[in-house]
């Protein structure tokens, strides 16, 4: 029997990872946790009988306590609860499923403590790559990639040398407005930026997609996964989705993953690996299909993968300065504060202004974090 623990077991991410663990008999959770939806995480809990659950929200985690009394799971609150969920010996693997820089501290101490870590919040390793990948060698533990770009990688890396890999082709479906220039996303609503033509995610990540700010942080996710110069990693637009990404070999062999749009593959994949199981769902059918396209990105119009590639360039604390923004820039769109080419603006200027910190500790990263907060809200 596998025992998981998951971050953020609410989201996109979270219950898909439940599918799964509903879809095996050798699979148990152990810990759940959310921020503040202590509605869904009630119907987790009474349904998969976790030890632990976590509701970031103090007050939320009392309510929640109440409504669970009659079960016997212990409810924690705050980051205390993420770290005990984070180490605690009855998980074999942690789900990092959370949204956000929240996600480094736990992950950090579920590594020291000797978990494999599945990993699908990026922000943790676009921040604190350098910091993660590290300690991850230390402790002899694995980083299994949850985004499905990062899992194709992976899989086609499988039985390879990691050292002879020409590139990496990061793959982008270009999103909801691929195709626009600049003056047409001046009027994109909230409504506009929400609809993924793929994929269906959490609405931060759906925004992210649409600016390729997602993508950015996805180069920068994997430069640290594969240990790979940014000069060797290429965003190739690819709208039906279905190859997942590639790696170009120095030979010239290209190998692919492909499938249909499904996070649940890659989760599984992460779950078991090395092994596959049998995965219910649609097949591929190329019959159907027909072609498939491919595009160069459009870094004029979309500069959230430009000033990605910048921001990881740059290094030390200028990826976190780069997530931090967007994070605050996109909170503020979702609240309808600022329009959407201001996200992009925000993360610009936030750039363009921070000193950077070179080889970043936590604290200082946390800090670069609340420099770019407090940047944000003294300009918007
Ligand atoms: P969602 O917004 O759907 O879910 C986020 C989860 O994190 C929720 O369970 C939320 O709880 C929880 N959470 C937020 N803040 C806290 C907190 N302070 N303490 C505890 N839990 C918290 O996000 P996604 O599932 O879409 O994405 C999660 C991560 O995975 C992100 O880093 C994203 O980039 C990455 N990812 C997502 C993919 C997808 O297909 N969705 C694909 C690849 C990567 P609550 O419900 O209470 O708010």
């Amino acid at each position: 029997m596998k025992k998981i623990a998951i971050l953020g077991s609410t989201g996109s991410i979270g219950t898909q990872t439940l599918e799964v663990v509903r879809n095996n008999d050798d699979l148990c959770v152990t810990a759940l946790s959310a921020g503040n939806n202590i509605q869904k995480l009630e119907e987790q809990i009474r349904e998969f009988k976790p030890k632990y659950a976590v509701v970031f929200q103090e007050e939320k985690a009392k309510e929640l306590e109440i409504a669970v009394a009659d079960l016997e799971v212990k409810v924690l609150s705050g980051m205390d609860g993420l770290l005990t969920i984070a180490t605690m010996k009855e998980a074999d693997i942690l789900v990092t499923a959370i949204v956000g820089m929240i996600g480094i501290r736990p992950t950090i101490a579920a590594i020291e403590s000797g978990k494999d870590i599945a990993l699908a919040n990026k922000e943790t390793l676009v921040t604190a790559g350098h910091i993660i990948m590290k300690l991850a060698k230390e402790h002899g533990v694995k980083i299994l990639p949850v985004d499905s770009e990062h899992s194709a990688i992976f899989q086609c890396l499988n039985g390879e040398n990691q050292r002879e890999i020409d590139k990496l082709l990061l793959t982008a479906s270009g999103g909801p407005f691929r195709g626009k220039k600049r003056e047409q996303l001046e009027t994109v609503t909230l409504v506009d930026a929400l609809k993924h033509p793929n994929w269906v995610m959490g609405r931060k990540i759906t925004i992210d997609s649409s600016t390729l700010v997602n993508k950015g942080l996805e180069v920068i996710e994997a430069k640290w996964l594969f240990d790979i110069s940014f000069d060797q990693i290429e965003v190739v637009v690819q709208p039906q989705s279905v190859i997942h990404s590639m790696v170009q070999f120095v030979d010239g062999g290209i190998m692919a993953q492909l499938g249909t749009p499904d996070m649940r593959l890659p989760i599984q994949y992460a779950l078991y690996y090395p092994e596959r199981r049998p995965l219910p769902g649609e097949r591929l059918d190329f019959m159907k299909l027909k072609s498939l396209t491919f595009e160069s990105p459009d870094t004029d119009t979309f500069r959230g993968l430009f000033l990605a590639y910048e921001a990881g360039k740059a290094g030390g604390s200028m990826p976190t300065v780069f997530n931090a923004a967007n994070e605050r820039a996109v909170a503020k769109f979702l609240e309808e504060k600022i329009k959407y080419l201001d996200i992009i603006e925000i993360i610009d200027t936030c750039m363009k202004k921070h000193c950077i910190v070179e080889n970043p500790s936590v604290d200082e990263i946390l800090e670069a974090e609340q420099w770019t907060y407090e940047f944000i809200e003294s300009r918007w």
